[in-house]
């Protein structure tokens, strides 16, 4: 029987590239999104739902149909995330916070919730988080942001802990800056902030960074991959940054 992954916000970006990465590996493959049209664009070899993974009775549905149509799952890519509103801190709404720590946050405690039973049953599992090197360093302008993906490794460190004994594994990638469509947006804001060109706040991520490159999401599905499999048996309660290396986390080239 092949292995199997959820992997949530799977229908586009680093997600995507996380479930290309672990159909090459020979998984059965499931993905949810809560964009249909990103859904319709992946293979129909994956599995796919649609759910938000702030919404609870969406998610215990999304694992009561894994369960029932695959009886266990192997690796769960808890990835899905926003970016939240790009404020001072003192600027910043709190209905805006919450929905950024409800995505970000809650949304990994919930199918943790509920593919930990499924897990613990098997006796074996793993758990990739995605965090962000904000949950590291934290993030200008980003402080709901940054504060989920911080939280994101303290639900990591708690879950190693706890399934550890039980036979799961559970670690947390921070990515730096990745390339694509959600980078550019986040490229134009910031350069508005700090009155930069777009060319030059991008030039200053790659600059903060002692390969002095961007990362793309295939790195960072290279890094899931590897954690999901045998091979990273004894790999536990790790924070593992694809990033390039940080030197400076806020460049203000
Ligand atoms: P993306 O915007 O390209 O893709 C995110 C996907 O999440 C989209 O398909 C979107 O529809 C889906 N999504 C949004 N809200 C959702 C929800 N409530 N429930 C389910 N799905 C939802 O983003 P990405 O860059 O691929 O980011 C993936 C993860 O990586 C996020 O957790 C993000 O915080 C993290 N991350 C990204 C970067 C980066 O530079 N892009 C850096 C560090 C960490």
């Amino acid at each position: 029987m092949s292995r199997r992954v959820l992997i949530t916000a799977g229908a586009s970006g680093i997600g995507r590239a996380m479930a290309e990465g672990f159909a090459a590996a020979g998984f059965d493959v499931w993905i949810t999104d809560v964009v249909a049209a990103s859904l319709a664009d992946c293979p129909d070899t994956w599995r796919k739902t649609r759910a938000d993974v702030s919404d609870e009775a969406a998610m215990a549905h999304l694992f009561a149909e894994i369960d029932a149509e695959w009886g266990g799952l192997d690796v769960l890519c808890a990835n899905a995330g926003i970016a939240g509103p790009t404020n001072a801190i003192g600027d910043i709404d709190l209905a805006e916070w919450q929905r950024c720590v409800s995505v970000n946050l809650e949304g990994a405690f919930l199918a943790t919730k509920y593919a930990s039973p499924m897990m613990r049953a098997a006796g074996q599992g793993s758990i990739v988080y995605t965090s962000s090197t904000a949950g590291i360093y934290g993030y200008p302008n980003r402080a709901p942001y940054a504060a989920a993906k911080w939280g994101i490794i303290g639900l990591m460190k708690t879950v190693a802990m706890e399934l550890g004994p039980e036979g799961i594994r559970a670690n947390a990638i921070c990515p730096g800056a990745v390339e694509g469509p959600r980078m550019e947006g986040v490229l134009e804001r910031e350069a508005a902030i700090k009155g930069m060109t777009r060319d030059e706040v991008y030039a200053g991520y790659a600059a903060g960074t002692s390969m002095r490159s961007f990362v793309t999401a295939e790195d960072v599905a290279n890094m899931a991959v590897f954690l999901g499999s045998d091979a990273a048996r004894l790999v536990s309660g790790q924070v593992i940054a694809v990033d390039g290396h940080t030197e400076n986390p806020d460049p203000k080239v």
